[in-house]
């Protein structure tokens, strides 16, 4: 009998019957191993309400409790990391050390979170006003939804939840039903690690559930990762129901190689931030912009690489997996199309792939298009596949140019031995993540990750402090301890003296 993944609301797995449901595949086989609840707006509710109940006890445990729980919890993780990847690959595709490597990065904001005490500690200042004392603090928000995408089905949701829990909120995950395993298998998790019941639930589901979290007047806020005319909705619809709301979006990232770079480390760095996870990465290089006449050299030497790569079963050794699905497998072949149809040099060819693995699986090689032009649809649209373009350019301002007038603004790179053009191109790039020799520049947990422009809606970053701020309110107390001295009737507006 096919399995059902469920939700876990209130620590329990809960009944899915009279629900609709969604097939998940094994992409590596192209089968169908089990099947995914997909919530109606009833169901939300009951989450919601969990997370509600379970609210005002978990803000008032105490912070060395808290900071135990998730102690707890990172030593879990970290222990068993390799049965959670073991599901990341059997769900999502990409390759068995690939999903560790994103375990990896998720328990890194695990660890920032354990140091919540200092994180929440307030400031207070004495004597503002004569013997008045002014107190700022900041204090949890309440239950807060998190919607994430398929391509990390553990680091993204760790880049919100360890710090929503940490600082007291109580937390329903909506992760990506293409591979929904792995977000129960975390539950699972943090009951293990102490965690109270109701503290983080998951709901899987389609739109119907995301727009019951946006819709529900208990959740105060949402974090949601995926794509950008889902993210620009999700935002807004947040916003208008008063909720606060950060929402990160879609990705075109460019990596721009200058001629006095090492060209061996580039292309190093191209084809493992253009492949590595199959492109299905939102800091993946998909446009490299060579400028000057290094582009003849710097395209072979990728080349040359990049036919060595093994795409195959990702729990086998093999460099690149499958894609999530048929329907993206087949959607990212058609930018290929597209663009060989419209003039861009195919030098590596993915669609003609012979994989390590089963035959019917969502299969598509690296692939390499020279000679691509900001008009075609393989540049302006984000592909989401193991397709790297080459933009030939004549010099660092037209580089520059194209970043900055892209609808992204979510990652840039630059390869240089030239200080003062990485110098300028740090201050200049119009993106939220600058690499500079590095191809993909996310951020360790204690600085914050976000993009700009279309990649992120909302003003905050995730994780760091800016992830601290998110998931807490600013309270501004102001004290005075009367003494028999201040007696009196005094109608004037309070002025500080
Ligand atoms: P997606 O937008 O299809 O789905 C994201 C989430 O939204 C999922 O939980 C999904 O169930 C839900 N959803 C889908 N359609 C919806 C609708 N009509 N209404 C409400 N909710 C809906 O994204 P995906 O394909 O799962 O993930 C890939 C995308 O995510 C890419 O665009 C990638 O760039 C982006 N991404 C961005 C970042 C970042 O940090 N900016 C990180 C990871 C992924």
């Amino acid at each position: 009998m096919q399995i059902t993944v469920g939700h876990r609301i209130d620590g329990k797995e809960n009944s899915v019957e009279g629900e609709r449901f969604a097939e998940i595949y094994n992409p590596a086989t192209g089968e169908v191993s089990r099947r995914v609840a997909l919530a109606s707006a009833a169901t939300v509710d009951v989450a919601v309400e969990a997370a509600a109940a379970a609210f005002p006890a978990w803000r008032d445990t105490s912070l060395a409790r808290r900071t135990q729980v998730l102690f707890a919890f990172r030593q879990l993780l970290d222990a068993r990391k390799t049965e959670l990847a073991a599901i990341i690959t059997d769900e999502h595709g990409k390759v068995f050390t690939d999903a560790l490597g994103e375990i990896t990065r998720g328990q890194e904001v695990v660890e920032f979170a354990c140091g919540i005490s200092h994180l929440l500690k307030g400031s207070m200042s004495e004597n503002a006003s004569t013997k008045v004392d002014v107190t700022s603090i900041r204090q949890p928000l309440g239950p807060v939804a998190i919607i994430s995408p398929f391509n990390f089905p553990a680091m993204v949701p760790m880049w919100f939840f360890p710090i929503a829990i940490a600082a007291g909120n109580t937390v329903i995950l909506k992760p990506s039903e293409k591979d929904p395993s792995a977000a129960n298998w975390i539950a699972d998790l943090w009951a293990e690690a102490g965690l109270p019941p109701g503290v983080f639930n998951v709901v899987h589901g389609d739109k119907v559930a995301v727009d019951r979290l946006l819709d529900h007047p208990d959740v105060k806020a949402v974090s949601f990762v995926g794509s950008t005319p889902i993210a620009r909705y999700v935002y807004q619809r947040a916003a208008i129901n008063g909720k606060r709301a950060q929402a990160l979006g879609g990705a075109k990232n460019h990596m721009v190689v200058l001629p006095d770079a090492d060209l061996d480390l580039a292309a190093d760095a191209a084809v493992n931030a253009g492949y590595g996870s199959a492109g299905e990465r939102c800091m993946a290089i998909s446009v490299l912009v060579a400028v000057g006449d290094i582009a003849d050299e710097l395209v072979e030497r990728i080349r040359a690489r990049a036919v060595t790569l093994r795409t195959g079963n990702g729990r086998e050794d093999v460099d690149m997996g499958p894609l999530v699905t048929e329907q993206h497998r087949d959607r990212v072949a058609s930018y290929i199309d597209a663009g060989e149809e419209g003039g861009a040099t195919v030098v590596l060819d993915g669609r003609t792939v012979t994989p390590y693995g089963d035959p019917e699986g969502f299969w598509l090689g690296p692939t390499l298009l020279d000679n691509v032009t900001t008009e075609m649809p393989v540049y302006t649209d984000e592909i989401f596949g193991p397709v790297l373009s080459v933009v030939r350019v004549d010099s660092y301002a037209e580089a520059l140019e194209m970043i900055n007038t892209n609808q992204y603004g979510n990652g840039a790179a630059i390869f240089t031995n030239d200080g003062g053009a990485a110098r300028r191109f740090q201050n200049e790039a119009e993106v939220g993540m600058v690499g500079i020799n590095v191809p993909v520049p996310v951020p360790v947990s204690y600085h914050s990750f976000g993009g700009w422009k279309n990649s992120l809606f909302g003003d905050t970053h995730a994780h760091g402090t800016e992830g601290v701020h998110f998931f807490t309110r600013a309270k501004a107390v102001t004290t005075r301890w009367l003494d028999p001295s201040h007696r009196g009737l005094d109608l004037g507006f309070p002025q500080n003296n």
